[in-house]
């Protein structure tokens, strides 16, 4: 049934479904942090307090038309709004692409809408909430028995590599010097990414989030005058890498396999 639609109707409905969701990633981004509802109050504008109607809540659209202003009061509205919706709407058509139309299209859409969440509250307050991260773990585990190439077991092991892993380097950096690295955040986020993907993406998702984690990290100090005590938030590259590794991992990890 679903094969015979059309893939031009199956990929405007996924996009859009995509951009409704990015639309509510954007509110949780907003008030997990402070652990506020993410249902009440309505979507209002931060600055003058009134509540949008439902044709300001339009995703995407509201914001082009609107050109980002509040139409009451003109306070401007954060551009990062539109390319959370935006992003979000395109991870859904990717996964359909992938995936099909199917249980586990879903499932890993869950991950990845937990991994954009994860990514915006990381980079705007160095922290990656549990409430999140922690139920993620369960999904990702029970998510195994619906995929028949990952299983329960490399499930299981994932989220115990995972974790262990990045719980050993920040128990070693504290020893050798004697300050906090890495976050229990990312600790935690590796072994979600270990559940859903199993425990193969574990180096795969790390060598890419050390990669471009460097070149960021290189980049930012330059910019900020070389002071390396300012924390770069780890957990958006390591949802990089988990995102790779979804879509390019086993192409990747074959070619690299065929080298030898
Ligand atoms: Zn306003």
């Amino acid at each position: 049934m679903v094969e015979s639609l059309p893939f031009s109707f199956v990929a405007s409905f996924t996009f859009l479904f995509g951009a409704v969701i990015g639309s509510f990633l954007n509110v949780c981004i907003y008030r997990l942090p402070d652990h506020e509802s993410v249902v009440f109050p309505a979507s209002h504008c931060r600055a003058c307090s009134r509540v949008l109607s439902w044709y300001e809540n339009v995703p995407l659209l509201s914001y082009l038309l609107q050109r980002g202003k509040c139409r009451t009061c003109g306070a401007q509205f954060s551009s990062r709004y539109f390319w959370v919706e935006l992003l979000t709407a395109i991870l859904a058509i990717a996964l359909v692409m992938h995936s099909g139309l199917t249980t586990v299209s879903i499932g890993y859409f869950l991950f990845v809408a937990a991994l954009v969440t994860i990514t915006f509250i990381d980079l705007d307050h160095q922290i990656i909430p549990d409430v999140i991260s922690l139920p993620g773990v369960v999904v990702g585990l029970l998510f195994s028995f619906l995929v028949s190439h990952l299983g329960f077991w490399n499930s299981f092991i994932g989220v115990i590599i995972g974790g262990g892993v990045l719980l050993a380097v920040a128990l070693g950096y504290k020893a050798i010097t004697g300050r906090e690295g890495m976050g229990g955040g990312d600790i935690k986020l590796l072994a979600m990414i270990g559940a859903f993907l199993g425990w193969q993406s574990v180096p795969f998702t790390l060598f890419v989030a050390s990669c471009f984690g460097s070149i960021i990290g290189i980049v930012v100090m330059i910019r900020r005058h070389a002071d390396s005590q300012l924390p770069l938030p780890f957990g958006p590259f390591l949802a990089l890498g988990a995102v790779s590794y979804l879509f390019f991992g086993e192409r990747v990890i074959n070619w690299y396999l065929g080298l030898f």
